[in-house]
């Protein structure tokens, strides 16, 4: 549907979960997430419920995300069940790979196309650090896993840090070198308290681009999509950027997001968020009525950059 300012809406991201199997340093360092006891989450049929009211407004893609998505057990079934929704053309998923050696041919029978894989280091002690206690070498077999499983494309998702991981840039353009991958550096947002302290940490896509002449621009082909491609020539996969400091590109913003807990929430940077699960419980024949208001009504652009702390970290929001 077109909302309020015009944009075509038709890209929903689910966070399935709060939970998290990881204790990244930028998301979620003490781990709350991860020892949640009383966890708020959406029933694999209320996802589904609610994704046919999407799909009615209009909506045509769906990412799963959390939290963690693959620490749900019920995840084929979440998956297969938005998959199989009319009009929903694109189901996609993203996850920081530790268990998708287990379940990506299951995911890719269920429905799944395509899969993001956050990695932040191809350093063992490193990617120890920087996710609290996970280990590498399972991150890199549930690459390798969804490959064969024939998911496509697969995207490896950074989020660079000064000082941190910004000396592994080339390593990350060289895994482009042989392998089907699109490797794409996020830029370091103010959501979290590390993000919101450390803005001096950012690492500027341009200037990687601008210090890599080999680095080809593609044409862009996916309007709403938030990245920026390069390729060097001769190597199988691209070199993604996205750029959410550096350049504001909410004017193409076609999503929005539902939280694990029930609440939507049409933008990223922006705290506001409506609880619909009273409507969903109680009066599910109005649910397309008032999604429909939200989506109409989703905010012009993020508040990044003007002293904004999010109500949420990455992690609860749905990354
Ligand atoms: N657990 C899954 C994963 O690791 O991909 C999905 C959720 S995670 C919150 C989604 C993405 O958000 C990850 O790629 C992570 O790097 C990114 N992220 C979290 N906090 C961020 C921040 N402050 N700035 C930029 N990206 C962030």
């Amino acid at each position: 549907m077109i909302d309020v300012y015009g944009r075509t809406i038709e890209y929903l991201r689910i966070s399935v979960t709060e939970r998290c199997n990881l204790k990244c340093m930028y998301c979620d360092p003490d781990g709350e997430n991860c020892i949640r006891q009383e966890e708020r989450k959406l029933t694999p049929e209320q996802i589904e419920q609610i994704t046919r009211s999407m799909a009615r407004i209009g909506i045509k893609k769906v990412r799963v995300t959390g939290g963690e998505p693959l620490v749900r057990d019920d995840i084929c079934d979440i998956v297969s069940r938005i998959a199989a929704i009319d009009g929903i053309q694109d189901v996609s998923m993203t996850t920081n790979g530790i268990n998708l050696g287990k379940y990506a041919k299951d995911l890719k029978k269920a429905g799944l196309k395509r899969i993001n894989i956050s990695l932040d280091s191809l350093n063992e002690d490193r990617f120890k650090r920087i996710t609290g206690g996970g280990v590498l070498q399972k991150t890199l077999n549930g690459i390798d896993k969804a490959i064969e499983a024939g998911l496509s494309p697969i995207k490896i998702n950074t989020v660079l840090i000064k000082g941190v991981n910004d000396d592994e840039i080339d390593d990350f353009i060289e895994l482009t070198k042989s392998k089907p991958l699109e490797c794409r550096f996020i830029e370091l947002m103010p959501i979290g308290d590390f993000g919101e302290k450390n803005s001096d940490k950012i690492v500027v896509n341009q200037d990687i681009i601008s210090a890599r002449p080999k680095l080809q621009y593609l044409e862009k082909t996916d309007k709403g999509a938030p990245a920026e491609y390069y390729k060097i020539p001769g190597y199988l996969g691209k070199v993604g950027f996205i750029s959410p400091m550096s350049h504001k590109f909410c004017g193409d913003c076609n999503r929005i997001r539902l939280t694990s807990d029930g609440k939507i929430r049409p933008c990223l940077g922006n705290n506001g968020e409506i609880d619909i699960m009273d409507t969903l419980k109680n009066d599910p024949d109005s649910l397309d009525k008032l999604i429909e208001d939200i989506v109409y009504n989703k905010p012009g652009g993020h508040h990044f950059g003007e002293k904004y702390s999010s109500s949420r970290s990455m992690n609860r929001i749905g990354g």
